[in-house]
């Protein structure tokens, strides 16, 4: 069978081509004079599957898409203390470019402001890095998140430094309010150079992907950043990420996203997929006019909406069972599906509730399919105080979804892998 998600991306191209709206960016000249017409998507899910239509060759800037990940990487390289001394996390409201600070402490608002993006630009790579050196880091780094090595457009770069005077202005104001150590003009031609790395939707579904997935490239397999520092990252775009559109964005898209004002835009849903558009004209907040359509169709569409509220699972307690007779029968309550923290939460009240009457007692985790970090330690306390009231307590966990179960603290558990296994166990058993 082919599968019908190419065609279902190249209608959803067809559907916005005609709407000519918004313009390309006027003050980066090199910008002004780019094709409006290109359009492109791609989609890579978080294991590296990528599907592609449109302009998906046609390579052009990454500009403000760099942002997030050059912050990344500061977190990555610095730690959190450090970047947020110097950068918040405060949604400003306003455009790109506006000239301010947090009132008190001098520090931009965000990391996806261009005052924000300077500063986290000079705290990528090491403490003692020079200039060249932290250009690399960042070449690198989002190398990296990419899956190949980016190279800088020379001449976007040049357009772009030889009018960057708002850009300037804010490097100087970082200086001086003792955000950077940089030169600022050093800071400013870093990040403009950052800015001007070339990029295909393709590039950037797989960088956006590559956040989805935790922070490890699920095409390379290299791990870029910690998941720690995915968080913030996804936070920071799902706030700040589309400038003073941030609100509207979330509430009708509710996907951490990020534009660039070469017509480049990136989303990343947690745990499913990374999308990447491009098509140059943009609106009056510098977000690409087609792309920001695309990604309200592709909500409704494909369910984006982080917001959206799952309909509820089957129960996780499938039910309970007595296995075996006399003195050598089991009580097994058997658990189904994925467990988090409100599935485990139910397990927790039933046997609170309807407390387990037998001495042996097994917990059957046959049908289930995760158990979440939290879950698991819920679990595994439940198993030490069902061996404190005195049951002597089993699991049967063939596929060993309740990693390392040791509840410690005077729990004791045995774990098998069948229901078989459970009866010759008890039989063999004194
Ligand atoms: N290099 C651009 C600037 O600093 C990036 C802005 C953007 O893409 O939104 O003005």
């Amino acid at each position: 069978m082919r599968s019908p998600i190419p065609d279902y991306l190249a209608e959803a191209l067809e559907s916005v081509e005609a709407d000519n709206s918004g313009e390309t960016a006027d003050y980066i000249p090199e910008l002004a004079a780019a094709n409006p017409e290109r359009l492109a998507v791609a989609l890579c899910t978080e294991d590296g599957r990528l599907y592609s239509q449109g302009g998906v060759d046609v390579a052009f800037s990454i500009q403000s898409i760099s942002k997030p990940f050059v912050y990344a990487l500061a977190l990555a390289d610095r730690g959190f203390d450090e970047v947020m001394e110097k950068v918040s996390v405060e949604p400003s409201g306003d455009p790109f470019n506006e000239i301010s600070f947090e009132e008190g402490t001098g520090r931009p608002l965000n990391p996806m402001v261009n005052a924000g993006a300077i500063t986290t630009h000079t705290l990528a790579g090491p403490r003692d890095a020079t200039p060249p050196e932290r250009a690399s880091r960042i070449i690198d780094g989002l190398s990296a998140f990419a899956g190949r090595r980016l190279q800088i457009d020379e001449n976007v770069y040049e357009s772009e430094i030889s009018t960057a005077y708002r850009n300037r202005a804010l490097a100087n104001m970082l200086r001086a309010n003792g955000m950077i150590d940089d030169e600022p003009l050093d800071a400013v031609t870093g990040y403009t150079r950052q800015c001007a790395l070339l990029v295909t939707v393709e590039d950037l579904a797989l960088m956006a992907a590559t956040l989805a997935n935790g922070g490890v490239n699920p095409v390379t397999e290299v791990p870029v950043v910690p998941a720690r520092v995915v968080r913030q990252v996804l936070s920071v775009m799902a706030t700040c990420g589309m400038y003073d559109g941030s609100g509207h964005w979330m509430t009708e898209v509710g996907v951490p996203a990020k534009s660039g004002v070469a017509g480049g835009l990136i989303g990343a849903l947690p745990g499913q997929a990374g999308i990447a558009t491009f098509s140059p004209r943009l609106d009056s907040h510098g977000n690409s006019v087609r792309g920001v359509d695309l990604f309200r169709r592709f909500t409704t569409d494909m369910g984006m909406h982080l917001m959206e509220v799952p309909p509820p699972g089957p129960s996780v307690v499938r039910g309970r069972r007595l296995v075996g007779d006399g003195d050598n029968a089991v009580q097994v309550v058997s658990l189904q599906g994925g467990i988090r923290f409100s599935g485990a939460e139910r397990v927790l009240r039933e046997l609170e509730d309807d407390p387990l009457t037998q001495k042996s007692v097994a917990i059957s985790l046959m049908r289930v399919a995760t158990v979440g970090p939290v879950a698991r330690r819920m679990l595994l306390e439940a198993v030490r105080r069902l061996t404190l009231d005195g049951h002597d307590v089993y699991l049967i966990d063939p596929d060993g979804v309740l990693h390392d179960p040791d509840p410690g603290d005077g729990g004791r558990v045995t774990v098998v892998s069948s229901y078989d296994d459970l009866a010759d166990l008890r039989k063999a058993e004194p």
